[in-house]
């Protein structure tokens, strides 16, 4: 039977400011923002999406900027790093990039074979990494201040810090399509799909505190399905597994469900379509507000709630 789930979709996270959060990502790093909406659920507060140019599934990192909000806390139960892929030939550049920004960073460490790994952190404290690599096919996006060979290609992987890995393990291999393909020491990678952008690294941490939701943490990683019959399949498979998934959402880019894995991390499975060119010219992605049409009669009332930001790539070189 083929694959239902195909890789990483994106992964959302919790940040403060909305206009630091647009600088860092687009501005520092970067990537694509090739969408600007509200949280669905709370359209007081904006959700950007960043990722490669077309914000294609295994590239995107998506944020609710809630302006202030308490810090959270790394540690188990929780999606503590976010790497992203870059060419093993940029490792020069991308230290002195960071240096140039202020941006902390530890000193380079090789993981897996071939994978140089630098870790750093947002202004919020979200975990992040680069992995300078020569296996990724993927072709990056620049808006032109960071040259095009030397940007993100899009994800490499993630790392979930649990109690025990195997109940994780098991839903990720049994549930969601996922094989065990390499482990060292404490780590275990997981793929559905063994190429950079569809890691998934289960850490055995039983050491560690109970990581704590707020700024600067992961809220939910998403996995891809091809569509929303393969979605309804995986679904059942994971209704059949007593693990509550909600029904189908529509999320205007994608339709999702949601359930929380055994260890406290919240899956989402989201459909690959149909993207971010649904509401928008894929030359223009997220230059304005985009809203749902169920919220376009409150547009005004939402742009009054919401702090204006704006991105301009030259002040970034
Ligand atoms: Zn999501």
């Amino acid at each position: 039977m083929a694959a239902l789930i195909t890789g990483i979709h994106h992964i959302t996270a919790l940040a403060g400011d909305p206009q630091k959060n647009l600088d860092f990502y687009a501005g520092v790093l970067g990537l694509r923002l090739v969408k600007k909406t509200v949280n669905f659920d709370a359209p007081d507060v904006y959700h950007f999406y960043y990722g490669d140019e077309d914000g294609l599934p295994g590239s995107i990192l998506t944020f609710f900027p809630y302006g202030n909000i308490m810090k959270g806390r790394h540690g188990k139960g929780m999606l503590n790093t976010t790497s992203f892929s870059v060419p093993m030939s940029s490792l020069n550049y991308w230290q002195k990039r960071l240096t140039k920004y202020n941006v902390h960073f530890k000193q380079p460490q090789e993981r897996f074979d071939s994978e140089a790994v630098i870790y750093f952190e947002d202004e919020d404290g979200l975990g992040l990494e680069l992995v300078f690599n020569d296996k990724d096919e993927r072709k990056g996006f620049s808006y032109g201040h960071i040259p095009l060979e030397k940007s993100i290609k899009g994800f490499y992987n993630v790392e979930i810090w649990e109690e025990g890995y195997e109940r994780t393990a098991a839903i990720l291999t049994e549930q969601l399509d996922h094989k065990l393909i390499a482990e060292k020491s404490n780590r275990f990678r997981f793929a559905a799909t063994d190429t950079p952008g569809n890691y998934v690294d289960i850490l055995c941490a039983p050491d560690s505190l109970k990581g704590l939701s707020g700024g600067g943490t992961v809220h939910h990683i998403a996995f891809a399905t091809a569509d929303e019959k393969t979605q309804e399949e995986v679904r059942i498979k994971v209704a059949q597994r007593m693990l509550n998934p909600t029904p189908i959402l529509d999320r205007q880019y994608f339709t999702s469900i949601y359930f929380r894995e055994p260890g406290g991390v919240l899956f989402e499975v989201a459909t690959a379509g149909p993207g971010f060119a649904v509401d928008e010219d894929k030359t223009h992605l997220g230059e304005t507000l985009k809203l749902p049409e169920w919220y376009e009669p409150r547009r005004e009332m939402i742009e009054h709630a919401i702090i204006p930001v704006s991105f301009n790539a030259d002040k970034f070189e």
